[in-house]
């Protein structure tokens, strides 16, 4: 493309007399120096677009030198004004390009321009005398509350007064404030929270991938709730795909730029690329990445501690006694040297020992230590959840007749029962089924009903369906966990591969129940698929002769033997329409009573037409 005419200023508008031809340009040696005084740099113009609407909101100028030379791109063009040193004078240069290549296009929208918060800070306070900076703006056209300056390199920044009071000199001329790039090395919250910039533009590192990278979506989910505080919009950078696209529309960041909405280009553009505003305007939900939590095995609330009296490493065995006689709950003491724990006491082995016959006038003024198991369970406050099982698990079981020591870095805190940290791990371990399903690795209840929520929110159409196996309990039994487990990654397998994940949301109730949330309009023939081919692979799992029989012998639930044929997998489906429901369990009734008539109905997909009364 033909690059447009830039028509640059004779003289500076920022208050310095030489302009533009300030002595280092007219007399540098350099490269870029020759450029600038040949004119020879250009804006291009990128689309920053409503990711409500699909509307072009304002576009970005990005600076460019001569095609096919090395200094084409901004990241060269910037390094040789460094090495020219012609910091201030390449970026007043950029932003007076930049105004003045887009007061030829009488575009409605806003121009974001890129500028340093240093050279910003140096250009508005170094200026000669009292004349507007911003004069110029005005007088190629260009409203200055079309004009958005973007804070780059905020690192730079290092007299935070200076800046805020140019920020209040630039919004006095009209002009609002953006802070490039949040959330890459450079930018700082501490900025954002001192000059509440209008706009902030978070960083490409967040937002690429961010369809399949919960951890990102978590991260855009806490910027957001910054934004809300600082009263800032956000615009999401680096939108390459349409999978990210939907879900940044789906978090409600009000802006979007990137290669997916349209490519930097000499001219602004009226819309944005065609799949974008095809996928801006699909209104189906956006499948939001699930965090694995169950690999972090979830998360304790919190580990009942006792406080309880300890030993020193000079208690006697009398000593010890007495404490154990007034503390009758006590099932162990610690024995501590020097505030950390180095031994545990087992009450009933104690008492057991105390009690012999001359104990107490042999051995009752020895230390008690010698009583005590030298290697004690310690766990620290802060421990992890991993560690617990690890304990649970190891070879050593004392822990359910001592218990434990709970340690704060190393010092005792207190004590802990076998029973307990049982307990405590399962807590944990159940927590974090609700969010994952440890077996299959898919969204657990916590997730289904947020997901549902939001498809209420939005008020789209969708089906919900819940699968089920048929005769799987014989087949469990039969055959062992083992391989019931295999079944079941089997249904979760199946139902992944057959459902769009842009569009179809796959949970796992537990057990051999899984909820399935489809947009996509075929989801009848994706259920039929999915039962189709489990039917074919279920049969792999059984053995020659069952397969021979279609079935296997078992025990029904009243413990007599019958024969029950090799499992199948139902599906009850229901159509939900928008604003038809409110609350995430009134669809889970929905699809629970879909199940229960498709399971009287035999394998295959049931789709039930008579909705359950919401108010009933
Ligand atoms: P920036 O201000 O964050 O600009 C966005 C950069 O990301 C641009 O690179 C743009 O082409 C690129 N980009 C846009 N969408 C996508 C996408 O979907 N994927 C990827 N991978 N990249 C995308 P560009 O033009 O090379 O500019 C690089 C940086 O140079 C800019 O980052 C900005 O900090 C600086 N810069 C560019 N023009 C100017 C200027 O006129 N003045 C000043 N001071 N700095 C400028
Ligand atoms: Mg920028
Ligand atoms: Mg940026």
């Amino acid at each position: 493309m033909p690059t447009p005419p830039v028509s640059l200023p004779t003289h500076d508008r920022w208050g310095n007399p030489e302009g533009l031809r300030s002595h280092r340009v007219m007399s540098g040696k350099g490269p870029l120096a020759r450029l600038m005084r040949d004119k020879a740099l250009y804006p291009v113009f990128q689309p920053i677009a409503s990711l409500r609407s699909g509307a072009i909101h304002a576009h970005e100028a990005l600076i460019r030198g001569p095609q096919h030379t090395a200094l084409h791109a901004p990241d060269a063009l910037l390094a040789a004004a460094q090495r020219e040193n012609l910091m201030l004078e390449f970026e007043l240069f950029c932003v007076v390009a930049a105004i003045h290549g887009w007061s030829n296009f009488n575009d409605p929208g806003r121009l974001f321009v890129n500028i340093s918060a240093a050279a910003l800070v140096e250009a508005i306070t170094t200026r000669k005398g009292s004349h507007d900076p911003f004069d110029f703006v005005r007088k190629v056209g260009v409203a200055p509350r079309m004009l958005v300056l973007e804070l780059t390199e905020h690192e730079r920044v290092t007299d935070m007064g200076a800046l805020a009071e140019v920020a209040a000199e630039v919004r006095a001329a009209g002009i609002a404030l953006a802070l490039d790039d949040f959330g890459d090395g450079r930018s700082s919250l501490r900025l954002w929270s001192q000059i509440k910039p209008e706009i902030v533009k978070i960083d490409k590192y967040f937002t690429r991938n961010i369809s399949s990278h919960a951890e990102n979506l978590q991260t855009l989910q806490a910027i957001k709730q910054i934004a809300g505080i600082f009263g800032s919009e956000l615009v999401a950078e680096g939108i390459e795909t349409q999978e990210d696209l939907r879900v940044l529309r789906d978090l409600n960041i009000a802006y979007g730029q990137g290669y997916f909405l349209g490519r930097p280009a000499p001219a602004p553009r009226a819309e944005v690329e065609e799949a974008a505003c095809l996928a801006l305007k699909d209104r189906s939900v956006a499948i939001f990445p699930e965090l694995e939590r169950v690999s972090r095995g979830g998360h304790l609330r919190g580990l009942s501690v006792m406080p309880a009296p300890a030993a020193s490493l000079q208690t006697s065995n009398d000593a010890m006694a007495t404490i154990f006689m007034s503390h009758p709950d006590l099932h162990a003491a610690a024995v501590l040297d020097e505030g950390r724990p180095v031994a545990i006491i087992n009450r009933q082995q104690f008492m057991n020992d105390y009690a012999k016959l001359y104990f107490r006038e042999v051995s009752g003024r020895k230390p008690c230590i010698s009583l005590a198991n030298r290697a004690p369970r310690l766990i620290e406050l802060n421990h992890n959840i991993d560690d617990l099982i690890g304990i649970l698990t190891s070879q050593d079981q004392r822990y359910l007749r001592d218990g434990f020591i709970v340690t704060d870095n190393g010092r005792y805190v207190g004590l802990g029962t076998g029973d307990q940290l049982v307990r405590s791990v399962t807590e944990a371990r159940i927590e974090s089924a609700r969010h994952a399903n440890p077996l299959t690795f898919l969204p657990g209840n916590i997730p289904i009903s947020q997901h549902i929520e939001r498809l209420l929110a939005s008020g789209v159409d969708f089906v919900a369906a819940y699968a089920d196996l048929n005769n799987f309990k014989p087949f469990n039994d039969h055959y062992g966990y083992w391989r019931g487990d295999e079944m079941i990654r089997l249904v979760a397998k199946l139902t992944v591969m057959h459902c769009d994940a842009q569009r179809d949301f796959v949970g796992h109730v537990g057990g051999d129940d899984f909820i399935i949330l489809f947009q996509s309009a075929d989801w009848k023939t994706r259920c039929e698929r999915i039962i189709a081919e489990f039917h074919t692979f279920a049969l792999e799992l059984y053995d020659a002769p069952a397969r021979t029989a279609g079935g296997i012998q078992g025990e029904d639930r009243h413990g007599e033997s019958r024969f029950f044929p090799c499992t199948t997998l139902s599906i009850g489906t229901v159509r939900i329409s928008g604003g038809q429901f409110r609350k995430a369990d009134e669809i889970a009734t929905q699809a629970a009573l879909a199940k229960h008539e498709a399971k009287k109905a035999g394998e295959g997909v049931f789709v039930l037409e008579k909705l359950v009364d919401a108010c009933a």
